[in-house]
């Protein structure tokens, strides 16, 4: 999808859908990368957690449609309200003594925290809407 209508789509909606998955407070800025990894259309970077900053990245060029783009984003708002959870495993990680323990936990982490963002996708995600059309401004 051409990277204006990606951006426009953001623009327009990003805001209302944080208040929506209960993240209205925090600082998300939206970059438009390649994503490295073939099967991501988009990423999350909560590095910034403690002071509720992230950086969503889009990549425009795996947007197929904006029902798929307006999912991504629901994903990685989900992950966003979920990262009080990363402080845990940040924790947790500095007790691991091998590479072998840290490969356990990355694969544990990864199926853990990726079925919450699902069952929140399957169950109150399905409720985050896109502004109606021309209502930029209902909910500012
Ligand atoms: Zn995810």
């Amino acid at each position: 999808m051409d990277a204006s209508e990606v951006k426009l789509y953001v623009d327009r909606n990003v805001e209302h859908m944080m208040r929506q998955v209960g993240v209205p407070h925090w600082a998300v800025e939206v970059t438009y990368e390649p994503e490295a990894n073939p099967n991501w259309m988009a990423s999350c970077n909560r590095d910034g957690r403690d002071y509720e900053h992230a950086t969503i990245n889009i990549d425009p060029a795996k947007v197929q449609t904006i029902k798929g783009l307006h999912e991504a984003i629901v994903h990685e708002l989900f992950h966003i309200a979920l990262a009080s959870l990363d402080v845990y495993r940040d924790v947790m990680r500095r007790k691991l003594k091998s590479e072998a323990e840290d490969e356990q936990e990355h694969i544990l982490w990864t199926h853990t925290l990726e079925t919450a963002v699902m069952r929140l996708e399957q169950g109150i995600g399905k409720s985050v809407t896109a502004l109606p059309e021309g209502d930029e401004d209902a909910e500012s």
